[in-house]
């Protein structure tokens, strides 16, 4: 259920509201958009007379919400949410980038990378620390030592930084290392680790699982909001079909979908979503032509020899080329970069 205040309703009012709300054993979350105030009321309101709520001052209208993802909802919130990572404005009209390689391999590795890709203008660095790999023989990522040479490129460029946990015990290094925790498709229903997450401010990339439906996506990022974090980007990143050319078939149409159903930002991984090198160029250019807020694109120097998923990852030279023509496309269908 929302409710809608008045204009011009006054903060003692909306007190007034709340504290009936609160008693009644429900949680409220405010949004305040450009014209209206909207109070999101979750719990079991299905009992609730909406016209108890209606005739109370201040209240311009009572709707319920017929979506099970409350506040991600566009109903809830009709403006975009904007998602702020370092300097980036997710959301907005401009275009966010996040570039860097699958894993953080070495500090050396990773710093000369950071330089690289921050050459392009490129301002979010990402590289994975715990990785989730379908075979425990392949390597797992440097952990806690990975998260600290990631920050230390990011400082040195000038750059926000990004990387994946998969256990609740991993949040608590990477709120100290990283500026953004990715949820990856592996664990996008991993419910005590969404919880947690909840409890934090940081900014959560969620990816969606390779075989989850929008609503599940929707309903996982309503998890982390539900906890109280609203600072949520959803990210396309390819799902299982029976199409086996690619590793994933990246589903360009959840980005307007998204669009429509929801106000977070909404970005897309080629990389994962298309798993072969040459065919994340062209997949980047349909997202943003699709109307994503951003992409996130595995680059390295050395892709041939990278430890985790070499044969996606962009050469530099082809990255560089890419946020060119990226350039262009954003300019078409009206974002800047
Ligand atoms: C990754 O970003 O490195 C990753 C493992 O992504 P996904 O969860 O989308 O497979
Ligand atoms: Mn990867």
């Amino acid at each position: 259920m929302i409710i809608i205040l008045e204009e011009n309703v006054t903060e003692k009012q909306i007190q007034r509201i709340t504290e009936k709300l609160v008693d009644k054993g429900f949680d409220i979350h405010r949004s305040t958009g450009a014209s209206h105030t909207v109070l999101g009321v979750v719990g079991n309101t299905q009992s609730v007379d909406t016209r108890d709520f209606e005739v109370l001052e201040g209240v311009h209208e009572v709707l319920r919400v017929s979506e099970p993802y409350k506040l991600a909802s566009r109903t809830f919130q009709s403006e975009n949410s904007i998602v702020k990572v370092g300097k980036v404005k997710f959301g907005g009209k401009k275009i966010g980038l996040i570039a860097g390689p699958c894993s953080i391999e070495s500090r050396e590795q990773i710093k000369k990378i950071a330089r690289l890709v921050k050459k392009t203008g490129t301002k979010i660095l990402r590289g994975g620390a715990y990785k989730p790999r379908t075979s425990p023989y392949s390597f797992q990522g440097l952990g806690e030592k990975g998260l600290k040479y990631l920050q230390e490129a990011g400082k040195i460029n000038n750059m926000a930084v990004v990387s994946e946990v998969m256990d609740r015990m991993d949040i608590i290094p990477a709120l100290k290392y990283t500026d953004m925790i990715q949820v990856g498709a592996r664990n996008m229903q991993n419910f005590a680790l969404l919880k947690e997450l909840g409890k934090i401010d940081k900014p959560i990339l969620l990816k969606r699982g390779m075989s989850a439906t929008l609503k599940e996506l929707l309903m996982a990022a309503e998890y982390i909001m539900a906890g109280g974090n609203h600072n949520i980007i959803l990210c396309e990143r390819g799902i299982r079909t029976f199409e086996n050319y690619t590793r994933n078939t990246l589903d360009i149409s959840a980005i307007p979908i998204l669009k429509k159903l929801t106000h977070l930002p909404v970005i897309a991984d080629p990389s994962h979503g298309t798993g072969i090198r040459d065919k994340v160029v062209p997949m980047a250019r349909a997202a943003i032509a699709a109307g994503a807020d951003g992409l996130i694109i595995e680059v390295h120097y050395d892709p041939d020899n990278a430890l985790s998923d070499g044969a996606q990852t962009l050469y530099v030279a082809q990255y560089q080329e890419l946020v060119k023509e990226i350039k262009i496309i954003a300019t078409a269908v009206g974002r800047t970069i």
